[in-house]
């Protein structure tokens, strides 16, 4: 599935409340939220010397990956362009020897 047809499947199952004033709070909160699932359950693979539990690993990378499509829903951005944009600028910046500088405008 490609990001945009996923975008139009995030918003077919996005059911949240209206009651906070411009509907990308939920999205954005929500998207922190599963973050930090991710990166707790990342925290106790360290901790504890685990094998990494893939099938887990991969349920939360959804629940995050969700959340960001529905983010840019909010915002009426197309999650595919926006994907083939980033990866334009990365091998832009790694063709002319930048790729590992700083700053947005490279
Ligand atoms: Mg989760």
């Amino acid at each position: 599935m490609d990001f945009t047809e996923y975008q139009k499947n995030t918003k077919e199952t996005a059911i949240y409340p209206n009651n906070m004033e411009g509907g990308f709070y939920y999205p954005a909160l929500g998207l922190a939220g599963e973050v930090g699932e991710l990166l707790n359950k990342i925290k106790k693979i360290a901790r504890d010397k685990k094998t990494p539990d893939i099938e887990d690993l991969k349920g939360e990378i959804g629940d995050v990956l969700w959340y960001l499509s529905q983010l840019s829903n909010e915002f009426g951005i197309d999650l595919g362009q926006a994907a083939d944009e980033n990866i334009k600028k990365l091998k832009s910046r790694k063709e002319r020897g930048v790729i590992s500088g700083s700053g947005d405008n490279r």
